[in-house]
């Protein structure tokens, strides 16, 4: 009698369960758009709604994007940085680094041997680095427009005064990525040093989409105090941000910082939430990480699976690269920038997917084109 009451009962609770999950990622599908609580339910109930989430997610990228994967050419440019984030294996205070910055020169060799590569986008990536002030970087960021106007200049070198954002801006910088990490502030502290502040953070990113930026955020998965609380106020956060480009990728320790004997976060995790990002903002470009080819020597293309639609190899010099380990174990150290391409291409094809030469700029639905013009009417801004 008391075993068949159990059954009962755990068989209501599990058609709540169901019924609720299935009005959650009904809304998801419809809508674009959840509570806070409802991403929460979604990522601990998550197992049962994975594989359906992913199928929608790689319909809703196909409806967009075709089968087009877009590149971005990566290029490390200096691992010296003032921060000392605590997961960051180039964070100052690790004295095991061997540190480097490439002259102009080498930069722009990068940019050179990226666009016979067919590369349209080039991301220069750095520390925060106070050699390259404005006066460095504005000439820089010139000269590789006026060689290749066609082409997106994308930075990714951290937080900077406004001015500064409006002068890489005016020399012809087109995208800026910065992560915000975490979207929760007591989160941000645990993994940031004192000085360090998510309100100037999220400020930065603000002003960046002001100026005319192209944005991208992005947070990691499974990182150290992280719960699905905070995972769902990232979500929320990308939902109702909407940066162009959001860049999500697991967690994973550096010998050299204080979380090294921290877990690593999960393939399966970080593919699941490719698939709510795809579907809570349908238009994001949304890349397969080299943390995610880290992980899983097919991560990348699970990362494709789940929702992506963006890569982004190395074009940094080989002898380098080591240099530049954010974490251990990261992929391509050793390989040739037209080894990397051609390996994509590859793994881009054993998912039915083609890597195109293209800037790959964000595709807004007709629907979002719509909601973006209503917003803008809304705050006065036209
Ligand atoms: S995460 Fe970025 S800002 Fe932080 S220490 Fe590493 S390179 Fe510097």
């Amino acid at each position: 009698m008391f075993f068949g009451c159990c059954i009962l009962k755990s068989g209501k609770e599990r058609e709540e369960v169901e019924e609720k999950l299935k009005r959650i990622t009904g809304k998801l599908i419809r809508e674009h758009s959840l509570e806070e609580e409802e991403y929460r339910y979604l990522i601990d109930h998550r197992e049962e709604v994975r594989d359906r989430l992913a199928r929608e997610a790689r319909r809703v990228t196909e409806q967009i994007y075709g089968d087009e994967i877009f590149v971005r050419g990566l290029i490390e440019f200096t691992n010296i940085c003032r921060n000392d984030c605590l997961y960051c294996g180039i964070r100052n205070s690790n004295e095991n680094v061997e540190r480097y910055r490439l002259t102009e020169k080498q930069i722009l060799d990068c940019c050179a041997e990226g666009y016979e590569l067919g590369y349209r986008t080039f991301v220069l990536q750095g520390g925060e680095d106070g050699y390259f002030s404005d006066e460095v970087l504005v000439p820089l960021i010139r000269k590789i427009r006026r060689e290749y106007p066609e082409c997106a200049i994308t930075l990714s070198i951290g937080e900077r005064e406004r001015a500064s954002y409006q002068a890489l801006f005016d020399a012809g910088a087109d995208r800026y990525l910065l992560r915000h990490e975490t979207a929760d502030e007591g989160h941000y502290r645990k993994l940031h040093p004192e000085r360090m502040s998510f309100r100037h953070r999220m400020n930065c990113l603000r002003e960046l989409r002001e100026i005319g930026y192209a944005v991208g955020a992005g947070f990691m998965v499974g990182s150290p105090f992280q719960t699905s609380r905070e995972l769902a106020e990232d979500l929320k956060f990308i939902e109702t941000f909407r940066p162009e480009m959001c860049g999500i990728g697991p967690f994973i320790p550096h010998r050299d910082t204080p979380f090294r004997d921290e877990p690593a976060g999960t393939l399966e995790l970080t593919c699941f939430l490719l698939s709510v990002i795809r579907l809570a903002w349908p238009s994001v470009l949304l890349p397969a990480t080299t943390a995610l080819g880290t992980i899983d020597p097919r991560g990348r293309e699970k990362g494709v699976l789940s929702g992506a639609n963006v890569v982004m190899p190395n074009l940094s010099p080989t002898e380098v690269r080591r240099n530049y380990e954010l974490y251990n174990d990261k992929i391509c150290m050793g390989d040739e920038s037209a080894q990397c391409r051609s390996c994509l291409d590859m793994r881009m094809r054993t998912v039915g997917r083609r890597v195109v030469t293209d800037r790959g700029d964000l595709r807004r639905t007709p629907r979002e084109e719509v909601n973006e013009e209503e917003s803008r009417k809304k705050n006065g801004t036209e």
